[in-house]
């Protein structure tokens, strides 16, 4: 194997192996744009040496003869005394981890070549601010010296000279600092700060591979669901630097606006700066477009090159770069991050322009961001309070109590608060703040900061920048124009669509996205946004590409009308027991409870009209439409009063000498009917076949109500479905005591009435013996809900609450396979009962109505397995049909 590559070798497809950062580099300089020369050290090499704990053998020779080549070209030897080659060393594994691996710069200086590089610049102050960096930086992050020591010394130095920014300090202070940067690291790390330039590389690069498995870029991973097992890459570039006067500088840029997806120049200019300085946020930095007064040719340049590669990329990238004395070189390249909304108006644009086909562009946006966009916004109306204004990072309508430290932030949520993160800026080490807090909102830095990058990602409200908000963390509170202060606890609102910022909570409205797919906003129309045009659009190549149908779980007209709305072509489980909360819930308790034929009679009779009713309303709402029909499935818990509740009555009632025989039998039957795990206990068609005349009352709903929208000229489509079968017999008995009911309607009122009765398969048996129930089936639904309940044997209503958040943070899983399937697990079953059902009837329609049906991840595997349709709640209908298209793809 080859652990190397030259910049010269790689290409964009070679991320697997180079990482992101490499990859594109690589690119880049085959485009032949100014990239500083370097190599790269595979995820391979990095994978071995977290497995043996050792680098691999040939990795050494390898670097070595790669080294030689890059000091060949440039003319230079790492850390020559005279005229040193400095390299960065830099992470980059195949997935943008924003600041949560290790880089180290200007490694190759040393007491000696420090002086050479002071030569060669012919500027002392800047070799001695790059010595001390790489000491401060390799301390840090190679030997795990705490940072804030230096950072302490540094604040002594300026302390004594009476300055408050690092630019003011001279090459003499400097030097005084490196001095004292050494002793740190000897005290602190037992050992010197290493001369050897090719023992420094060669530490960095180990500490680089090590930060892979840092705290922090484990907890980025599980929450980017990134798998653990990649590796990152290690870049080793010559290095350029934009800290060498006014007519250097350092940027970052967009080849368009990652908020709205406009085209021009956005973008962020720090002039006379390093790298870190600007992503980290520290000092502000200037528009992009200011650099055209500063350096017309290095901005002429520039631009010429964003075009190259967005041509060349076929969508919006990022770049880093930095202008050595009106020098440009590029440091990276990568397709960028953008907001949901972006995502969706670029890629309607890339086809517009011919970049791209409908089928790409739909690869383009996901489920994910769509969802975010039907979040609701601040209402424009509302009486409001503005305090401040940021940049609009990402966005979305937040409220919450101020928090301004992570470990408040996580704190407070797991309690049930909603919270703001208020900082200055944030670091790495804010993330589980960030990913407990509502929205994120700091006083400095762009919309390259790290905490705006961080929240885009995550789709978190954040505005950073806010910089008339005095935000002071030690005393944990903020400091607003005009005096007022905000303390820990306050409620603030903070729009990420328009950087504002306000006190107290501000009421929201309805996304324009939800708008659209309610029928309330037409795209065409003057009113119409860009963003809604861009959803229309999109939505309409996913419906021409998907094989699945999507259908709504509804239990109501409302719900129903609304799905439709959204799309849905049909109910995929309507939960009748859901039709019995509320009022009618003691209806269906005292059929539970019935201990006489006469009083079981009553109840079924009372019922029925309700019944009726429901479903009349319910297949005029969908006319034309499939409705697929449950019948109750209640566990018994969830519709029996509560045993202690109800033994508290009684012994009251009791100890004041009232009557109480109706609680007292009721609390007998309860005892009686009373089970440890009602959700392996009397439901679905048990329930069925125990209480006589139950299910055949809901059946009898069905007939007559479809028999009533057909005399008056309506289109109803039921399709009756049973519940929990685990085995063929218990399917059949059901089938034929409502094929004679349905019978008897259709005779009763003259009509044809076509129902199609089919079954859930919910069950591990029923899955594993699917061949047989198709005899009795004409379709099958996967209850995949019961189905990864029954394969785990996790009770779905208590382990989210007692043991998962273990099992995720071990790793067992990324993500709870109540929320996406579990492929291999109860993925198998559903796949294997597919193909066995099919096969005993070939016509047997296949469908989901777990919640996974509207999980995107989920959605794509059903895809892939053949189902003909997936059905899930009506809010998610427009994500399941994006998906549904984009796994046509
Ligand atoms: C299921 O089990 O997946 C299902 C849809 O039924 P319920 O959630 O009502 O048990
Ligand atoms: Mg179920």
């Amino acid at each position: 194997v080859k652990f190397v590559y030259d910049f010269t070798e790689g290409n964009k497809d070679l991320k697997d192996l180079l990482g992101g950062k490499g990859a594109n580099l690589a690119e880049m300089t085959n485009l032949g744009l100014p990239v500083p020369p370097g190599f790269t050290i595979t995820t391979e090499a990095c994978k071995t040496y977290l497995d043996s704990g050792e680098e691999p053998a040939e990795l050494r020779d390898e670097v070595s003869a790669h080294l030689d080549a890059l000091e060949a070209k440039m003319g230079k030897k790492l850390g020559q005394a005279d005229n040193p080659l400095l390299v960065s060393v830099r992470s980059g594994a195949k997935f943008s981890m924003p600041g949560m691996m290790d880089t180290v710069l200007n490694i190759g200086l040393s007491d000696k070549s420090v002086q050479g590089l002071a030569k060669q610049a012919g500027d002392d102050r800047f070799a001695w601010d790059s010595y001390r960096r790489l000491i401060q930086m390799f301390g840090k992050t190679v030997l795990g010296v705490d940072g804030e020591l230096f950072e302490d010394a540094l604040d002594a130095a300026k302390a004594a000279k009476k300055v408050t920014v690092d630019t003011e300090l001279e090459a003499a202070d400097l030097k005084k600092l490196v001095t004292k940067f050494k002793k740190i690291v000897k005290t602190e790390a037992g050992r010197d700060f290493p001369q050897d330039p090719r023992e420094q590389m060669d530490l960095a690069i180990k500490a680089v591979f090590d930060s892979w498995n840092g705290d922090r870029a484990k907890l980025y991973r599980r929450q980017e669901r990134i798998p653990h097992d990649l590796g990152t890459a290690v870049n080793v570039c010559s290095m350029v630097f934009g800290n060498l006067g006014p007519d250097s500088g350092t940027g970052v840029a967009f080849t368009r606006d990652p908020a709205s997806g406009h085209q021009g120049v956005y973008g962020d200019y720090l002039q006379n700066a390093q790298g870190e300085d600007v992503v980290a946020g520290i000092r502000n930095t200037v528009p992009l477009a200011e650099l055209e007064r500063i350096d017309k040719k290095s901005y002429d340049q520039l631009m010429q090159i964003m075009e190259t590669l967005e041509n060349h990329y076929k969508d919006l990238c990022d770049i880093e770069f930095t202008i050595e004395r009106g020098q440009l070189w590029m440091l990276q390249t990568r397709v960028g991050k953008r907001t949901a909304g972006a995502a969706f108006r670029i890629a309607t644009q890339l086809v517009d322009q011919g970049l791209i086909d409908e089928a790409e562009a739909l690869t383009r946006v996901n489920g994910a961001q769509l969802a975010q966009l039907m979040f609701p916004r601040f209402d424009d109306s509302a009486k409001v309070e503005q305090v401040g204004r940021g940049i609009a990072a990402s966005p979305g309508a937040a409220v919450g109590k101020a928090v301004f430290d992570s470990y408040t932030a996580v704190k407070w949520s797991r309690s049930g608060e909603k919270v703001i993160l208020i900082r200055r800026e944030t670091n790495p080490d804010d993330l589980d703040g960030m990913i407990a807090a509502e929205g994120i909102l700091t006083s400095r830095g762009g919309k390259t900061s790290h905490a705006a990058v961080v929240a885009r990602g995550m789709g978190k409200t954040c505005v950073c920048g806010a910089e008339e908000l005095e935000v002071d963390t030690k005393r944990r509170r903020m400091t607003v124009p005009g005096g007022h202060v905000v303390e820990e606890g306050d409620v603030v609102s903070i729009d990420g669509s328009s950087g504002k910022v306000y006190l107290g909570e501000v009421p929201v409205v309805p996304s324009p996205v939800v708008e659209y797919f309610e029928g309330r906003m037409h795209p065409g129309a003057d009113d119409a946004d860009e963003l809604v045009e861009a959803v229309h659009r999109m939505m309409a190549f996913a419906d021409r590409k998907r094989r699945l149908r999507v259908r709504a779980n509804a239990d109501n007209a409302e719900d129903a009308l609304r799905a439709r709305r959204f799309g849905a072509q049909g109910i995929g489980l309507c939960r009748t027991e859901h039709m019995f909360l509320g009022d009618r819930r003691e209806l269906v308790e005292r059929l539970i409870l019935a201990d006489t034929e006469a009083e079981r009679e009553e109840s079924l009779k009372g019922l029925l009209p309700l019944q009726k009713q429901d479903f009349v309303e319910l297949f005029e709402a969908m006319d034309g439409l499939p409705v697929t029909i449950r019948l109750l499935d209640p566990p018994l818990h969830e519709f029996l009063p509560d045993i202690t509740e109800l033994s508290v009555r009684v012994a009251l009632a009791e100890s004041r000498q009232e009557p109480h025989e109706n609680e007292l039998r009721l609390l007998q039957a309860v005892h009686r009917l009373h089970e440890q795990n009602p959700m392996l206990g009397l439901r679905g068609v048990r329930l069925g076949l125990v209480i006589p005349g139950l299910f055949t009352m809901q059946v009898r709903a069905i007939a007559e109500a479809a028999a009533e929208r057909k005399a008056a000229k309506g289109d109803p489509r039921a399709e009756i479905m049973i519940p929990l079968v685990g085995t063929v017999q218990e399917l059949e008995i059901v089938r034929e005591e409502a094929d004679k009911v349905i019978a008897e309607v259709e005779e009763a009122t003259g009509t044809s009435l076509k129902l199609s009765i089919g079954t859930m398969i919910e069950l591990p048996r029923a899955a594993l013996t699917a061949g047989q129930i198709a005899e009795a089936a004409q379709f099958f639904s996967f209850g995949t809900n019961d189905l990864t309940q029954t394969v785990w044997g996790f009770s779905r209503d208590d382990v989210e609450a007692s043991f998962f958040t273990a099992y995720l943070e071990k790793g067992i899983f990324g993500v709870s396979p109540f929320e996406t399937i579990d492929k291999d697990g109860v993925g198998s079953l559903v796949k294997l009962a597919a193909k066995a059902g099919r096969e005993t009837r070939p016509d047997l329609k296949l469908g989901v109505c777990g919640e996974h049906g509207g999980d995107p991840e989920s959605v794509h595997f059903f895809h892939e397995v053949g189902l003909d349709y997936v059905s899930c709640s009506p809010f998610r209908i427009p994500v399941a049909r994006l998906e549904a298209g984009r796994a046509a793809v």
